[in-house]
């Protein structure tokens, strides 16, 4: 179908007349005989008038110094495949502009019945579209695991521990490596954070006895540093080598807490306190910008953003006055 042209050609003039025909006989009878179209018909309100025997809308602007076939356009049935053809010429002729560019570029020639849905109903299946602008389809997630879903614990029963840093601490002269421990309880989505000095059992201990004085008994804790013990460890980061030790399992035994480490290659596994690492890392971006800390700074700083993050809404925020407020962790 060629439209390049203005003027239609006589072959494309009949395969309009014959689809008109189809949908629309019992009108264009009503307009050859002289007499007006019956009122239950759904062209009834476009006013419509024969010319060179093509069903085109009537309007108010026969006066309009407009052209023809602006003034008057060809009517195209809602369904057809003639109409069809026509909004996907239209369309690829406008490099796969939207539905109201299309329909406002038809306009100047024809009027589609019920326009937006049958560009809707075409413009849905462009292949070239679909591609280029379709939705993403996004992974079904799987069941949440029992520890996220366990009620009756207290808060920080079940916990991911993970270490993120290193952060510069000034002493004296000297820059020293410290590290943040993060503690994120499955249940209630809050935070804990902690500062390791080094990565040594003795730390880790350290800030262990520091939770478990703090927010009371741990039941289990999760970390998804499988790989840095099945692989390499020289290749590796060693940064949880010390998680490993003997004396760490021996200290976490005695305090009754369960240490699972999730499978190797897993990192998925983890995905409830990477998530909070990333919000923990955004908090302190901005906080800490390019100061350099002190030992102090820095366990003051892990507390306020801890305070921070455990503040955040867990449920959605609404605009409704007569809505409760948001859920956060720290009201839990
Ligand atoms: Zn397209």
């Amino acid at each position: 179908m060629h439209l390049s042209t203005q003027v239609m050609s006589l072959a494309e003039t009949v395969v309009v007349q014959v689809a008109q025909r189809m949908t629309n006989e019992v009108e264009i009878a009503s307009l050859e005989k002289g007499s007006t179209i019956r009122v239950s018909s759904s062209l009834r309100k476009l006013k419509p008038i024969l010319r060179n025997g093509l069903l085109c809308v009537g309007g108010r602007l026969p006066l309009a110094n407009i052209a023809l076939s602006e003034r008057n356009p060809i009517i195209l049935p809602y369904k057809g495949h003639l109409t069809d053809m026509f909004i996907q010429y239209y369309h690829e002729h406008s490099n796969h502009m939207g539905i109201m560019y299309v329909l406002g570029l038809m306009r100047e020639k024809f009027w589609v019945v019920k326009g937006n849905a049958a560009m809707m109903r075409v413009l849905g299946k462009c292949i070239k579209c679909r591609r280029v602008h379709g939705k993403v389809i996004e992974q079904q997630m799987a069941n949440l695991p029992p520890d996220r879903v366990e009620s009756g614990k207290p808060p920080f029963y079940r916990n991911g521990v993970d270490l993120f840093g290193p952060f510069f601490v000034k002493r004296g002269r000297a820059q020293i490596k410290h590290w943040g421990v993060i503690f994120t309880c499955l249940n209630m989505r809050a935070i804990h954070l902690e500062v390791a000095s080094n990565l040594t059992s003795d730390s880790f201990i350290s800030a262990l006895r520091r939770i478990l004085a703090r927010r009371g008994q741990v039941g289990m804790i999760r970390c998804d540093c499988g790989t840095n013990f099945v692989g390499s460890r020289k290749v590796l980061d060693s940064n949880y080598e010390f998680l490993g030790e003997n004396k760490v399992r021996n200290e976490l035994l005695q305090c009754g807490v369960e240490f699972v480490f999730n499978p190797p290659g897993t990192s998925h596994f983890g995905g409830a306190w990477e998530r909070l690492i990333g919000t923990v890392g955004r908090v302190l971006d901005v906080v800490l910008g390019t100061q350099q800390l002190d030992y102090e700074g820095l366990c003051t700083l892990f507390c306020e953003v801890e305070a921070t993050v455990n503040s955040r809404p867990l449920t959605i925020v609404t605009s409704d006055s007569r809505d409760p407020a948001p859920l956060t962790p720290n009201k839990l």
